[in-house]
């Protein structure tokens, strides 16, 4: 969990207190720590000092600008799945030379920006992509640096909506067909055969499903050796999870122990694509209690956030931790449905939490840092909320909070 502090004055974020933040920026709104964002990356590239490696941030985690240039200013690659995350990237100083491009539905423009920009790495996920690629890169003039992403066909053991490895998915090109693809990748003029992609899936809680993975990527990479196609890099992607309640996630260094082992000797860099580990609990969302709602079976405590600003409880069921940001001394401890205020019964955030709360009360929802903000939505037209970024004692603002004008800026009545 994030480096949250018990003063007087109620939680703190790094030195910052929660309150202050309310009070500046008003609720619900993000909270990101630099330290904690920092700290996360460094646990990656400490376990892999002495590897020639890159670590490339999976951008649809968190996006905003800020976060991106914590991890550039690092010397962070990226791992981005459209264009506009590659606009992003630029934007925030994120170097298109340690950009790699994942996704399967890659767009003629999207692809023709990427090449343009010269990004190191398109991860191609099917065979169509590949001529689509070779094409816009000769009408550019240019050679396009591909990895295949191929499916090695394990069973990460995790949701079924973030496992991506398995075979019936839609995700990467076939095992047993990588190979005649990359023969034929390799002979078509506009490609540059770079490297090898997979990446099985998302909050992992086991390493060894991604180390079986590693092992018959190597196999591959042999294979493609022995037949003169030799590459540059490996990129075992990301899906290392995280602790949102008690799970325990391997230690970032334990995870990587293997995986290095699994290519010791070998002079291939090692690129790893993680999003949530970087992230996630780097970032809390803050909100304010508005009302206490108490039923005949259940109480409620109504928040004003939604599933709109915080989507993953109504999407997966997900838990995230709550805390009251300064516990009334003399309010009782009572089990909560903790809810927003938008039309539908699955707007919820959390489920039988025991909490010492009173109407105005602010709470701290836990591990928000990833997946969070950049799944929010206008449902309800609620205008999304603000982020800002604690740096030691001082708290930037990252993201403004949007006006309700904005949210219809582009639509008109008919003429
Ligand atoms: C989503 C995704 C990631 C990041 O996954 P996390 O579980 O957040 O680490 C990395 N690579 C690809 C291709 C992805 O789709």
């Amino acid at each position: 969990m994030p480096t949250l502090a018990q003063a007087k004055d109620g939680l703190r974020l790094e030195a910052v207190p929660l309150r202050q933040i309310a009070e500046q920026y008003g609720t619900p709104t993000y909270v990101y720590s630099r330290a904690a964002l920092e700290a996360a990356y460094r646990s990656y590239t400490d376990a892999l000092a002495g590897r020639d490696s890159l670590v490339c941030f999976a951008v649809k985690a968190n996006s905003n600008l800020a976060v991106l240039d914590v991890f550039a200013r690092l010397g962070a690659g990226f791992d981005i799945v459209s264009g506009g995350e590659m606009a992003r990237v630029l934007a925030a100083g994120g170097r298109a030379d340690r950009i790699v491009f994942s996704g399967v539905g890659k767009t003629v423009a999207e692809l023709r920006d990427a090449l343009v920009a010269g990004i190191r790495c398109f991860n191609v996920e099917s065979p169509t992509e590949i001529d689509r690629l070779n094409e816009v890169a000769g009408s550019l003039g240019k050679r396009a640096p591909i990895a295949l992403r191929v499916n090695p066909n394990v069973d990460p053991k995790t949701h079924p909506y973030i496992s991506t490895g398995l075979r019936d998915n839609k995700f990467g090109v076939a095992f047993a067909d990588a190979l005649a693809l990359y023969r034929r990748a390799a002979a078509l003029p506009n490609l540059h055969v770079s490297g090898i992609a997979c990446h099985i899936g998302s909050q992992l809680l086991d390493g060894a499903p991604v180390t079986e993975a590693a092992e018959k990527v190597l196999g591959l990479v042999r294979q493609l050796e022995s037949e003169g196609i030799h590459l540059e890099h490996i990129d075992l992607g990301g899906g290392l999870g995280i602790r949102y309640a008690n799970e325990v996630p391997p230690k970032v260094a334990d995870y990587l122990a293997p995986l290095l082992a699994c290519f010791a000797g070998r002079k291939e860099q090692l690129c790893f694509e993680p999003g949530r580990s970087l992230v996630g609990n780097a970032g809390l969302l803050l909100t304010r209690v508005e009302f206490l709602k108490h039923g005949e079976t259940k109480n409620f405590a109504i928040v004003d956030a939604a599933m709109n600003d915080l989507a993953r409880p109504a999407l997966y069921d997900a838990y995230h931790d709550m805390v009251a940001v300064a516990p009334g001394t003399d309010t009782p401890e009572q089990v909560y449905e903790i809810v927003g205020p938008i039309c539908e019964s699955g707007d919820f955030l959390g489920h039988d939490r025991k909490l010492a709360i009173a109407a105005g009360d602010l709470l701290a929802i836990q591990s928000a840092g990833a997946y969070g903000m950049v799944m929010s939505s206008n449902y309800n037209t609620r205008p999304r909320a603000a982020e800002v970024m604690v740096d030691g004692d001082q708290v930037h603002l990252v993201r403004a909070r949007e006006t309700v004008q904005s949210l219809f800026a582009g639509e008109s009545r008919l003429p």
